[in-house]
C-alpha cells in the first residue's frame, strides 16, 4: 500500500493525513474524509463500482469473450497435462455431465494457489512430469501460499434505528480491541443507489486470519453476533430490513514475510512453460486493480509467446 507510506511519511501518521483536506484532483481524494452531505451517493474518489454492482463487470467481460470465443460456466477443470507437442490438455467437466478431454495451445490458470497445485501436480498431470519441468517445486511453492477465510453479513437498516451519524465510508477494528467483527463497510454511503431514502446497507466482515473459529459458527449464530456488534458500535437498534450472508471459505492469500520471494520463484518456473499463465489474486496483489493489471500483463506475454509459435 505505497499510498499509505507516502501518506505516512508526509504528514507522520495516517489520521493526520487523513485529516488533510482532500487533494484537488478528483479520485484523487483521501481516504476517511468526512462525508460533506448527508444525501445518498459516492463521496470518496478511491472507492469505485459499477453502478450495477460488481456483476456488471463479469457480464461485460462475457459479452466481450463471446463475440470472438466461448465462455463455459458451471465447468471445472479436473486436470492439465502437457502434451510432447508443447499443447495442453485439460480434463473438463461440465455439470452433470461426462468429462472430456480437449487440446489447447494455451492456458491461464486463474485460481488460487492450492487449487492450481492440484491441477498441476494431479495424477494426470505428474504422468507428463518431465513436460512441465520442476512441476514438485513448483506446486510446493502454490501450495505454501496460505489462505484465510471471511464472511460478511449484508444487513440493510433504517436510519432512525441508527444512532451514529455514518458521516464515514465505514470503519476497520484492529485486534486489539477483542471485537467479533473486522469491519463494516457502509455500503450505501460509499455507492450511490444501494440503499433507499431513509435507509442504509451495511457489509460486516467477519472471520479472517485472527478469528477463523467464529466461522465454524451457523448463519444464524452470526447474524446475532453482527447485531450484538452494531448495536454496541454504532447504536444499531430494530429488526434489520434484510440480513444476507455470504461466506468466502479460503479466498484471501495471505502475504507472508518472503511472499514476493516465492511469487518470483514461482513466475521464473512458469516462465520455464511456453503457453501457460498463472494469474489471480495470490501473486502481486489482493485488490481488483492489481488482479487485473496482472491479468493484463500475463495475457500479452501469452499472446507473444503465441505469435512467436506460429512465426516457427
Ligand atoms: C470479502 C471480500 C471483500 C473484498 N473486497 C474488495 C474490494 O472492495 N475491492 C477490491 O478491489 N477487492 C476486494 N476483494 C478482493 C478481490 O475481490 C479478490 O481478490 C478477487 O476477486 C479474486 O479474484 P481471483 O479471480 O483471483 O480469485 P477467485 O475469485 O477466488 O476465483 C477463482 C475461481 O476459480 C474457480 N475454480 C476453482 N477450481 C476450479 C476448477 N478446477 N475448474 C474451474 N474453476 C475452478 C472458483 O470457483 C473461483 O470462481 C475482496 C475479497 C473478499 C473475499
Amino acid at each position: 500500500m505505497p499510498r499509505f507510506l507516502d501518506m505516512e511519511r508526509q504528514s507522520r501518521s495516517l489520521i493526520r493525513a487523513s485529516r488533510k483536506p482532500a487533494a484537488s484532483s478528483a479520485g484523487e481524494g483521501e481516504s476517511g474524509s468526512a462525508a460533506e452531505t448527508e444525501g445518498s451517493g459516492a463521496r470518496y474518489g478511491l472507492f469505485t463500482a459499477p453502478r450495477e454492482g460488481m456483476s456488471k463487470m463479469i457480464n461485460r467481460l462475457r459479452e466481450i469473450v463471446e463475440a470472438s470465443g466461448t465462455v463455459r460456466s458451471q465447468t471445472r477443470v479436473e486436470s492439465l497435462a502437457r502434451t510432447p507437442d508443447g499443447r495442453f490438455t485439460l480434463r473438463v467437466c461440465p455439470q452433470d455431465a461426462a468429462a472430456t478431454d480437449e487440446q489447447f495451445d494455451a492456458v491461464v490458470v486463474a485460481l488460487r494457489t492450492h487449487h492450481a497445485a492440484e491441477l498441476l501436480g494431479g495424477e494426470t498431470a505428474s504422468k507428463q512430469e518431465a513436460s512441465i519441468p520442476n512441476v514438485e517445486r513448483l506446486t510446493e511453492l502454490l501450495r505454501s501460499i496460505e489462505y484465510s477465510s471471511a464472511a460478511i453479513v449484508v444487513s440493510g437498516h433504517r436510519l432512525e434505528n441508527v444512532k451514529h451519524p455514518l458521516k464515514a465510508f465505514g470503519l476497520v477494528i484492529p485486534h486489539t480491541e477483542g471485537r467479533r467483527i473486522l469491519a463494516v463497510s457502509f455500503t450505501s454511503r460509499k455507492f450511490p443507489g444501494r440503499a433507499p431514502e431513509g435507509r442504509v446497507m451495511l457489509r460486516t466482515f467477519i472471520g479472517g486470519a485472527l478469528q477463523p473459529e467464529l466461522l465454524q459458527q451457523t448463519d444464524d449464530e452470526l447474524f446475532q453476533v453482527v447485531r450484538q456488534e452494531l448495536a454496541s458500535i454504532l447504536g444499531v437498534s430494530g429488526e434489520p430490513d434484510f440480513e444476507r450472508i455470504v461466506r468466502y471459505n479460503n479466498a484471501m492469500p495471505q502475504y507472508h514475510l518472503g511472499h514476493l520471494d516465492r511469487v518470483s520463484a514461482i513466475e521464473s518456473l512458469v516462465a520455464g512453460v511456453p503457453g501457460l499463465e498463472l494469474v489471480g489474486n495470490a501473486y502481486r496483489g489482493v485488490g481488483l486493480p492489481d488482479c487485473i493489471r496482472y491479468a493484463e500483463a500475463s495475457a500479452n506475454r501469452l499472446m507473444e509467446s503465441l505469435a512467436q509459435t506460429e512465426s516457427v
